[in-house]
């Protein structure tokens, strides 16, 4: 039986479409669904086995990518969105209704990733959006309750998929994080 990853990444996703600007996410809300319209392509999309990302019920990874805060607007029903953990580094606002999150926000300046929200790009109905390059924090999916002798069929599935494992970030990202913490820090000259 092939493992199963997310819906949409098992489905096979179409590339990124050439000058593809962006579409509107909606919640699975029959009634008065919550929309947020997203006015870029998406960048770094990836499969997330964190505890924190919205997954869909039955699945252990999220797909999970950023835009520019400034191009993603709540543009209907936005009084449904609640942050599921004001405590979090990443502010997730989530549908009250439905309980899917809408798109995650850093409000920490100081963040590396501070002006990218996170957003769930099969939320939308138009196709075109970047498609997951890796996959991230696989082995965090034990911490949802994954069967951890499984763990070596999980990362070979992913591979299978074009979707390197890694158990963080990707490396790119990584280094992205560490030089942005090193200018902080003055180890690097900003
Ligand atoms: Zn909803
Ligand atoms: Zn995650």
């Amino acid at each position: 039986m092939t493992i199963a990853i997310h819906p949409s990444i098992d489905r096979g996703l179409p590339p990124a479409a050439p000058g593809f600007a962006g579409g509107t996410l909606v919640c699975k809300c029959t009634d008065h669904p919550v929309k947020v319209r997203v006015d870029a392509q998406s960048a770094h999309n990836h499969a997330c086995g964190c505890t924190k990302c919205w997954k869909p019920k039955g699945y252990f990874f999220s797909m999970v990518a950023v835009a520019p805060r400034d191009k993603v607007t709540v543009v209907e029903n936005g009084d449904k969105l609640k942050i599921v953990d004001s405590s979090a580094t990443i502010q997730r606002y989530a549908c009250t209704g439905c309980g899917v999150h809408m798109h995650g926000r850093i409000e920490n300046t100081g963040h590396p990733f501070y002006g990218l929200d996170f957003i769930h790009t099969e939320l939308s109905a138009e196709t075109g959006w970047s498609p997951p390059e890796f996959a991230a924090f696989v082995s965090s999916i034990i911490e949802s309750g994954a069967n951890p002798a499984n763990q070596d069929a999980v990362r070979a599935r992913l591979r299978e998929l074009h979707l390197e494992p890694y158990d963080c970030l990707s490396p790119p990202l990584m280094d992205f994080i560490a030089t942005h913490i090193a200018k902080a820090s003055g180890a690097l000259a900003a």
